[in-house]
């Protein structure tokens, strides 16, 4: 997919108030820090469209762009942030919670996962969450770059049979770095896929 224009629509903190359109749209989610901003920044090709983690205000928020006139990718708020406290949490949950369960036209969730780490509980029990509720949902993994062939690959096979100890299937598997702008053409013919079909 070309990506001919990217372009920021608006923040909320409520699906409700999210765009009306019915254009289908692609989330992407993961613990503060994981790469999200820089794997929007990347795939779109738009160097401050997503605001990075060092700029504050932002994490708390659903923010819709607009691709091609087509589809919207959505940028969901970094989950388990250990500094906003157990009410930030909470409160954060519910926005994810809401927007995941109530939002129709979200075609796809990308849970992103630093491909360095090893499988965390945090995302190990919210991939069980969306399986249960029947939520379509691929695992990228970020920051590929960070380490050599082997040991990617290593953490990679650790994590993927961590998941087989629950999961009888895995989902769609990405390896991403922003910056080598690895995984670019496999994310975004992935979500040309489905909006096609
Ligand atoms: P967010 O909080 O999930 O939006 O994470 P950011 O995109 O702000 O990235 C967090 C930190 O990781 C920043 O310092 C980025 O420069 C760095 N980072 C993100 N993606 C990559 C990557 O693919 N490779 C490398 N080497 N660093 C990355």
């Amino acid at each position: 997919m070309i990506i001919k224009s990217a372009e920021f629509i608006i923040s909320n903190s409520d699906y409700k108030k999210c765009p009306q359109d019915g254009k289908p749209e692609y989330a992407f989610i993961g613990r503060s820090n994981v790469g999200k901003s820089s794997l929007i920044n990347m795939l779109t090709n738009r160097k401050g469209l997503a605001m990075t983690s060092s700029k504050p205000g932002k994490t708390m928020l659903i923010n819709h762009f607009l691709i091609n006139e087509q589809w919207y990718l959505v940028d969901l708020p970094g989950y388990g942030y250990a500094r906003r406290g157990k009410e930030g949490r909470e409160k954060i949950r519910e926005i994810i919670e809401d927007y995941i369960m109530e939002r129709d036209q979200l075609l796809n969730l990308f849970v992103l996962v630093d491909s360095r780490h090893e499988p965390q509980i945090i995302d190990l029990e919210f991939m069980e969450w969306l399986g249960e509720n029947g939520i379509p949902f691929s695992i990228v993994f970020t920051k590929a770059d960070k380490q050599g062939p082997v040991r990617l690959q290593q953490n990679i096979d650790a994590y993927k049979e961590k998941l087989l100890e629950t999961w009888e299937e895995l989902p769609p598997v990405f390896i991403t770095s922003s910056e080598k702008k690895q995984g670019r053409e496999e994310l975004l013919n992935y979500i040309e896929s489905i909006n096609k079909s």
